[in-house]
């Protein structure tokens, strides 16, 4: 019984549908990445989906796409059935970092997209102030967003995108910014308006990288891949509200959520890694490889989990591990990831158990433990390529920038930086380079250009 109070509405039509749509974009070099590959999706009256990835897997492109505000390289996108040439007048957007305008009051931002509609004066102000009302800043009509609390600034947010009437409700990580009191209330206040039927919404679209919020808000949970992104998952949430997260039947669905967010890589089809390059060139010029990215899994943070893990027996939930640690998924993801890598630890259905190097690691004093993170950067074709480049140069020394531009034949602007910055963090863990933050430059000092990886030189 309880479970019918999911909203869904009897027609059962689409009222966003996504026909195969994929998204490129032009990199420096000219080398078109694949952000989205083929995504199809159909959103009903009555849904509150919520859209789970990783960072960076274009989760904010879709909702662009899916609002008509960015257009898709290929595919369609139908809004009740006809092609969307342009952004989408019943839908709108929240955003995470709240975009008001500090110029204006509380009641004039309210009031923006109601111009936009040439809704008339006295009719925008009257709309505007319910709002105002509905969201809970009745007497705040007047004050500017500089005056206000971040919470604050969202209910402004929330009641400029409502001030529309928008029959479909987009928000990008609308939660993410605030402070954990203040968005556990806008949540429930939000799903409040929204299940008690006093918004005119039919469908509610949410990016989140909160696997809990996700499982507390949605009644559908629709998973996302990265490079590129696909669907790789998605289901219902059948949970009755209002939802308990301390419900047996609530672990268990965050649970099963993080097991599918931190499997799904391990179908991920290989890329190929420039390890595998120096012995099959056999005189020809083989095709440039593209270099395999790193997990942005820093050692300080790789050594934490590690020791917490040990301390628990051996192996623990990682949705366990990620609520001790304070980490979201796309930030714990990262770590565990690095922990794989190294040879350190292994994601199991969920749970992460370390290894015997693993345990060896976390008993070991740094020295012991350098020398282990430098036997496993080994195999990491970034890392050879950075110790390679220095040990063949005469003064051992070179700029940041020079192994930035190789990256960013590889990866966007961003993510050559992250690559970079990622693969220096582990390289100065394991002692194989310097790198001075104030010149920028990477260098090996004596010891180190006394062939440190031997392997990596003869490569070259
Ligand atoms: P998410 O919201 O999931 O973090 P985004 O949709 O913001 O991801 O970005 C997905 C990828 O597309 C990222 O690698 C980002 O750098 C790239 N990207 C986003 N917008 C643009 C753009 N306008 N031009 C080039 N690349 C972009
Ligand atoms: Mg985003």
């Amino acid at each position: 019984m309880a479970a019918t109070l999911i909203k869904k509405d009897a027609k059962n039509d689409s009222l966003v549908r996504l026909l195969g749509v994929t998204k490129m974009y032009k990199q420096p070099d000219n080398y078109d990445i694949r952000v989205l590959d083929d995504i199809n999706l159909d959103i009903k009256p009555g849904e509150f989906i919520a859209l789970l990835g990783p960072s960076g897997s274009g989760k904010s492109t879709l909702l662009r796409i899916i609002t008509g505000l960015s257009r898709p390289s290929y595919g369609t996108v139908l809004y009740k059935n006809r092609p969307i040439e342009g952004p989408n007048p019943r839908a709108a957007m929240v955003f995470q970092s709240f975009a008001l305008y500090p110029w204006l009051t509380v009641q004039q931002n309210v009031e923006l997209g109601l111009v936009a509609k040439g809704t008339p004066p006295e009719k925008r102000r009257q709309r505007a102030i319910e709002l105002i009302d509905l969201i809970g800043l009745g007497g705040y009509e007047d004050a500017f967003p500089k005056e206000l609390s971040g919470g604050m600034r969202q209910r402004v947010g929330f009641a400029r995108a409502l001030a529309v009437d928008p029959e479909l409700l987009c928000m990008d990580e609308p939660f993410s910014a605030l402070d954990f009191l203040t968005a556990e209330n806008l949540r429930s206040e939000l799903l409040d308006l929204w299940l008690e039927s006093r918004i005119p919404t039919r469908a509610i679209l949410m990016v989140t990288h909160g696997i809990e919020e996700a499982v507390y808000m949605a009644d559908r949970i629709v998973i996302l891949s990265k490079n590129p992104a696909r669907v790789v998952a998605d289901f219902p949430n059948l949970l009755p509200f209002p939802r308990n997260r301390k419900s047996p039947e609530f672990v268990q669905m965050v649970d099963q959520v993080y097991k599918i967010v931190t499997g799904w890589d391990e179908h991920e089809p290989e890329i190929e890694t420039i390890a595998s390059e120096p012995q099959e060139v056999d005189g020809q010029e083989p095709a440039r490889p593209r270099l395999k990215p790193i997990p942005y899994g820093h050692i300080s943070m790789l050594s934490g989990l590690l020791e917490l893990v040990a301390d628990r027996g051996g192996h623990d939930d990682l949705y366990h591990l990620g609520a001790e640690l304070f980490l979201e998924v796309d930030d714990l993801l990262p770590v565990t990831e690095t922990a794989e890598l190294f040879h350190l630890a292994e994601v199991r259905e969920g749970d992460l158990f370390i290894t015997e190097l693993g345990s060896a690691f976390v008993e070991k004093d740094v020295n012991e433990r350098k020398a282990i993170i430098r036997e496993q950067l080994k195999d990491i074709p970034i890392v050879r390529m950075i110790t390679r480049v220095l040990s063949t140069k005469a003064n051992h020394a070179m700029n940041k920038e020079f192994f930035t531009d190789i990256l960013e034949e590889h990866f966007s602007v961003n993510e050559a930086e992250r690559q970079l910055m990622t693969a220096i963090n582990w390289g100065r863990f394991a002692d194989l380079f310097h790198y001075d933050t104030d010149t920028e430059q990477l260098y090996l000092d004596e010891d180190q250009t006394s062939d440190p990886v031997p392997h990596s030189i003869q490569d070259s």
